[in-house]
């Protein structure tokens, strides 16, 4: 059976839908339909946002409710919103992990939207190049690099909470200019462990 929600710890994790803009070499689902034994692999269709909302139901029992899954939760913008209100009318705290690429996804800078619905925002860098963002990535999209740094830089303007992320195996050296990077955007850097 698909799964919409799944806990990890103390956090409730959303899985809205399969579609991302990238095909991350990373990326848990390479090869795989689930992860810590849940099916996220979404095969019968993305859930509703009401669905969402009933399975999450009071989210102060939750340290966050995060949007994250097998793919990229702003393809469902207008649902990840609703829930937010919910979320946030039980007393919880919401968190969006994502490619950062939601503005090029819809065309358009999504981020005022964000702004009072998202308590935190992790943008996943990854790469501090283009070139090696490209290949680590693959993005589906001309200008995925860019579109994500905008992004990134449109949360601070915003005065959202947001920050970047990398996986540790991309190499000491890479860690030093992502975060050259990330201070030049003016958003911290976590370095996180990769998953496998
Ligand atoms: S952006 Fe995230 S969901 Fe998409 S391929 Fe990369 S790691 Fe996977």
């Amino acid at each position: 059976m698909d799964t919409y929600t799944y806990s990890i710890g103390n956090n409730l994790y959303l899985n809205l839908t399969n579609r991302c803009s990238n095909r991350c070499t990373f990326c848990v689902r390479e090869g795989k339909e689930t992860y810590e034994g849940y099916a996220l692999w979404l095969r019968g269709g993305e859930p509703t946002a009401e669905t969402v909302i009933a399975q999450i139901g009071d989210a102060s029992r939750f340290g966050e409710v995060v949007f994250c899954g097998f793919g990229e939760p702003t393809y469902r913008l207008d649902d990840m919103l609703k829930i937010c209100t919910h979320v946030h009318k039980t007393g919880g705290k919401t968190r969006l992990n994502t490619n950062g690429q939601g503005s090029l996804i819809h065309g358009y800078d999504i981020v005022p939207l964000l702004a009072g619905n998202l308590d935190g925002i992790n943008i996943s860098l990854n790469a501090p190049t283009e070139e090696a963002y490209n290949a680590v990535c693959r993005p589906q999209r001309g200008g995925a690099f860019r579109a994500m740094l905008d992004f990134a830089a449109a949360c601070r303007k915003e005065g959202l909470n947001a920050w970047f992320s990398v996986v540790d195996c991309i190499g000491a050296e890479a860690v030093e200019a992502c975060r050259n990077l990330a201070n030049e955007v003016g958003l911290p850097l976590r370095v996180r462990p990769m998953i496998e």
